[in-house]
């Protein structure tokens, strides 16, 4: 079952401890050692489920030297597994050197997929658009994050961030700033834990919950932030341009107007207004 030096890449709870998979819990039995973020945190899960593998500490400070360490167990035949505090590894979390060198020295990366905090909270918001955009986490610096946010200002997918409590009211604030008040903002607070809350309004509205109640400023968050409007459809789709820019070149204004009219069954007044737009100034004899 288990791939001899092979890394394997764990997804843990983010909140609630019974969110790992079978599978993960498995692993993480079987491995010789699990490289962690934080010994403490990761001492609970694994006691609480049981599993007593010997850990090493992998984090954003030794993740050089970590990735040496968990290298040279990988060419001994020994089989290693990273978890971080919550969730995904990698995902606005350590891991991906360690798995780009791994890949680099021909061993397995196998990961084994469970929660994500922006997923989690993406499932459960309603968003009806079929794309989003992670961002994570905004710069923790006012200027550098009012500049990230700006070349959000007319995206049209959702877009997910990462927040820190002491951090939440001065972001939805710059989001007033930058995007403007009206946007809609997904708060999701707390995810899996005891106090989840999944809030839902304008910015401003949004801002108002926040500083009325000081309890929603606590805890963990992502924010999925709605897309610009979409620019207004234009009065004739592509196809019918084509279609109309065909029969510009072949006939008289009138008769292409009507004939691209009958073809696409759209507005004949908009055809026509375009058809004057396209033909040359030189045609307009008729
Ligand atoms: N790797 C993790 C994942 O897969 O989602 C993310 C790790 S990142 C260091 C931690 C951030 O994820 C938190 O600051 C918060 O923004 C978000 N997060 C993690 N757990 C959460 C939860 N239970 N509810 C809401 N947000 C959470």
């Amino acid at each position: 079952m288990l791939e001899k030096s092979a890394l394997y890449i764990v997804a843990t709870p983010i909140g609630n401890l019974n969110d790992i998979s079978l599978r993960a819990l498995n692993i993480l039995k079987a491995v010789d050692v699990v490289a962690v973020e934080n010994i403490q945190n990761s001492k609970h899960l694994l006691a609480a489920h049981g599993i007593s593998t010997q850990l090493m500490s992998l984090h954003q400070h030794n993740e050089i030297s970590a990735t040496n360490k968990i290298l040279t167990l990988l060419n001994e035949g020994q089989s290693v597994a990273l978890i971080t505090d919550a969730g995904t590894p990698a995902i606005s979390d350590p891991g991906a050197l360690l798995v780009q060198q791994v890949r680099a020295k021909g061993h397995p990366v196998i990961p084994i997929p469970g929660a994500n905090a922006a997923i989690c909270a993406l499932s459960a918001a309603g968003v009806m658009h079929p794309h989003f955009f992670f961002f994570g986490f905004l710069s923790a610096k006012p200027v550098a994050r009012k500049r990230e946010l700006l070349q959000f200002k007319s995206q049209e997918y959702p877009i997910i961030f990462y927040e820190a409590p002491h951090r939440i009211i001065e972001c939805v604030e710059d989001m007033i700033e930058i995007i403007g008040a009206d946007r809609t903002l997904i708060v999701a607070r707390e995810l899996t834990k005891l106090f989840e809350t999944i809030h839902i309004g304008s910015l401003i509205e949004t801002l108002d919950w926040l500083k009325s109640d000081s309890n929603q400023q606590k805890g963990e968050f992502v924010l999925i932030l709605s897309g610009a409007e979409k620019l207004d459809k234009p009065l004739v789709s592509e196809s019918a341009q084509t279609t109309l820019n065909y029969l510009l070149a072949e006939l008289p204004l009138r008769q292409a107007v009507k004939l691209a009219t009958a073809i696409t069954g759209e507005n004949k007044n908009a055809l026509y207004q375009l058809a004057l737009q396209l033909k040359q100034p030189d045609q307009l004899t008729e």
